[in-house]
């Protein structure tokens, strides 16, 4: 990619309003579904992907949202990890269907997060360098997105959620999951992220 094309953001999309929907928690059954190929020029998936971005903007400490992760079983999901300290490369938002991986590198362990898993974390190793390809919403155009760090991982969290699994599957035992800090002491004012604990996607 050249510089000038990167400066047009060939992932960036332009989504009808978004409705805030309600996250669903495991064990519910729609996290457990993977799902098959989506037709992201379908209207019902575009503004799925509307749905998600105003779900996550909403949702404090969000740096992403799958479609599973509010009832719906399709392979789409949005990311945005700008201005998070574990991110290196920033592609700012991408909302991605079908999305799979090309090539993946260099696994390392970090602690996640889950919206859908409000009271644990847990230490995952994932690929923190990959490629990934997958379609816009409404265009159906195909982009390829080279990313590495926390931005990576995010990537492939998501992906996870649309294959019907949670970062609760790759975890190595039961040493590896964490009791999630509470946010908020009693009548202690919000500081804006968790403190010391992964971020909720
Ligand atoms: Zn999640």
């Amino acid at each position: 990619m050249t510089s000038s094309e990167a400066m047009t953001h060939p992932w960036s999309v332009e989504l009808p309003e978004g409705v805030v929907r309600e996250v669903v928690t495991a064990p519910d059954a729609v996290l457990a579904t993977p799902a098959e190929l989506t037709d992201p020029a379908d209207p019902a998936t575009v503004q799925l992907c509307a749905d998600l971005v105003a779900t996550m903007r909403v949702s404090p400490g969000c740096v992403g949202l799958a479609a599973q992760q509010v009832g719906v079983v399709a392979r789409a999901f949005c990311v945005d990890v700008t201005g998070h300290p574990k991110a290196r490369t920033l592609h700012g938002l991408m909302v991605l269907v079908n999305a799979e991986v090309v090539t993946a590198s260099r696994n390392e362990k970090g602690r996640e997060g889950c919206m859908s898993v409000p009271d644990f974390t847990g230490d995952v190793k994932r690929a923190s360098r990959v490629t990934v390809r997958g379609q816009l919403p409404g265009s159906g155009e195909w982009v390829e997105i080279a990313t590495d760090a926390f931005e990576a991982k995010a990537l492939q969290h998501e992906m996870d959620h649309c294959a019907g699994k949670l970062f609760l599957d790759r975890v190595a035992g039961a040493h590896a999951i964490h009791e999630r800090k509470v946010y908020l002491e009693a009548g202690e004012l919000p500081t804006g992220r968790p403190r010391g604990e992964a971020t909720p996607q």
